[in-house]
């Protein structure tokens, strides 16, 4: 008869025998071993759960000096970033980065418009002029779904509030051609500028309108409020703010030419927190001089630098005075540059690599290109990075540039490389140029040599449900490891107490859906 062991001497029978389940990170990518490694080519052991998923910290840093509540980036690529991306990021607690295939006058202005946003307050009301007549209000009705339109003298923003017309003014008025002057209600109650969401809802109760215009001390129209939106609206407590100020912070991407310094001129006076130095290969002498050109002309800026993928190019960005390092070539979903170029390395390893040298520096690393689901977020975080950055995951979401559009029954939009000939030839850069063939160092060329594709993408919903979606995933993934916040596994995966498997072939087949006729992928319900 077999002798067993005492139940209750598990733990030190465990204790016995040592951690040996699984592989320490650095036996997982011993490259002599098994070459590069990509995220789909391992696992990560579960541990133990001591804490509730929901009390897990995703707070990471994505420069020296720049911490989130949630460690995620939009990519500044022209069909993911613009102004109402990188906003709805910063409410999340992530960030957004504006691309910068436009002009510099665009890019500011949507920097801009980043740092004016207050959340509950409509920045850019519909406006009109008292001779503008009852047709154009129901028109805009028609069109936009809403009637409370303010009304200026020179019918635009930043004109002295006039009066305001309201579904009420117009509903039994069937002379269409009358001017707004005629029947707009010009006793009107307004808010300050200057005054906070809890004021401002004080005198909507209070005074039963529907609508607060908000004025500045000239009596000109600045903001709108909406009672139906405060209704609606909800609060974001892990909103990435600056220390002392309530402004959403921003990120925007440039090149690194001479005529960049002036776009990134623009950008500070618009009010830019840190600046990306976009480019396919970042350890160049143009890239290293403007690092070192920002750090003396700015040095409040934080910088991001790369892309890298060897410890050998992070070495001289960090050297220059990179503040975060931004890792990937060839792994981005719509990315064709390891197939033409023949250069790039597989984002897990790149990832492990470049994180484990900066981390030496103090300087933060962000996993860039071929996040393609919540497994990938946690894979890239485990491995060393501080922050992710995503473009085709968030492709698709109403947030982003672009119209929708359906195809064979689908609603899509556009998602495109950077370096597809498609944004390389897009005119929107303005006297500097297009900001995408810069990125691939092309601008010279007769022939452009495409690095990306132009793809479509489905039709994702709101980027605000998106990413809570990713937040929660994250959380209970931590919480499958056993580690309530992403510092603490970090530290762990270097002590060796996180562990790792590699994937065969076979172990990714049983991983995923199998041996079904068919099945519907739902992945997640808000
Ligand atoms: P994704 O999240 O996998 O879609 O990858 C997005 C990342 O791919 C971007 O943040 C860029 O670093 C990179 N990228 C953007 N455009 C191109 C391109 O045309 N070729 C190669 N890489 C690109």
């Amino acid at each position: 008869m077999t002798s067993y062991l005492d139940a209750a001497t598990a733990l030190k029978e465990l204790e016995t025998y040592g951690r040996s389940d699984g592989l320490s990170v650095d036996a997982l990518m011993d490259e002599q071993l098994s070459g590069g490694l990509t995220y789909n080519d391992f696992l990560v052991l579960p541990g133990y759960i001591g804490f509730a998923a929901e009390t897990a910290s995703l707070e990471s840093k994505i420069t020296k000096k720049i911490t989130l509540k949630t460690p995620f980036l939009s990519s500044p690529m022209d069909t993911v970033t613009e102004a109402e991306m990188a906003i709805s990021m910063a409410l999340l607690g992530g960030i957004g980065i504006i691309h910068h295939n436009c002009t510099a006058e665009e890019q500011a202005n949507m920097v801009r418009s980043v740092k004016k946003f207050e959340n509950g307050f409509i920045n850019d009301p519909v406006v009109l002029s008292p001779k503008n007549t009852v047709a154009d209000v129901k028109e805009i009705k028609a069109t936009s779904g809403f009637c409370g339109v303010p009304i200026t003298e020179n019918g635009k923003l930043h004109s002295k509030l006039v009066g305001i017309v309201t579904a009420r003014d117009i509903q039994f008025h069937s002379q269409d051609n009358t001017p707004l002057e005629e029947i707009m209600t010009k006793e009107l109650v307004v808010g300050q500028e200057g005054i906070t969401l809890r004021e401002a809802n004080e005198i909507l109760c209070s005074s039963k309108k529907g609508k607060l215009p908000i004025v500045d001390s000239n009596g000109s129209l600045v903001a709108l409020l909406s009672r139906s939106d405060l209704l609606k609206n909800q609060s974001y407590p892990n909103a990435s703010k600056g220390p002392e100020s309530k402004q959403l912070l921003v990120g925007a991407a440039i090149g690194t030419r001479p005529d960049d310094k002036d776009r990134l001129a623009l950008l500070v006076e618009a009010g830019l927190d840190v600046v990306v130095l976009d480019s396919s290969q970042g350890n160049s002498i143009y890239q290293i001089d403007m690092i070192k050109w920002i750090k003396k002309d700015f040095p409040d800026l934080e910088v991001i630098a790369g892309n890298v993928v060897t410890r050998e190019q992070a070495a001289n960005l960090i050297a220059a005075g990179a503040d975060g390092i931004r890792i990937g070539m060839g792994s981005g979903s719509i990315c064709i540059t390891q197939e033409v170029m023949a250069c790039g390395r597989p984002q897990a390893t790149a990832v492990y690599r470049v994180s484990e040298f900066c981390r030496r520096f103090g300087v933060p690393t962000i996993a860039d290109g071929g996040i393609g689901n919540v497994g990938h977020i946690i894979k890239a975080l485990a491995l060393g990075a501080s922050a992710v950055m995503m473009g085709g995951l968030l492709a698709g979401t109403t947030e982003t540039p672009g119209e929708y559009f359906y195809h064979e029954g689908q609603r899509l939009k556009r998602y495109r490389g950077m370096g597809s000939i498609d944004a390389m030839n897009n005119k929107s850069g303005g006297k500097e140029g297009n900001a995408a063939t810069k990125r691939y160092f092309s601008e010279g060329d007769a022939v452009k040599v495409a690095q990306g594709v132009v793809g479509n993408v489905v039709d994702k919903g709101s980027v605000r449900k998106f990413i809570q979606y990713l937040v929660t995933g994250v959380k209970h993934s931590l919480q499958d490891i056993g580690y309530s916040s992403v510092e603490s596994m970090k530290d762990a995966v270097y002590e060796g107490n996180v562990r790792f498997e590699k994937r065969t072939a076979a172990a990714q087949m049983e991983g995923g859906v199998h041996g079904l006729h068919s099945f519907e992928k739902k992945l997640f319900s808000a």
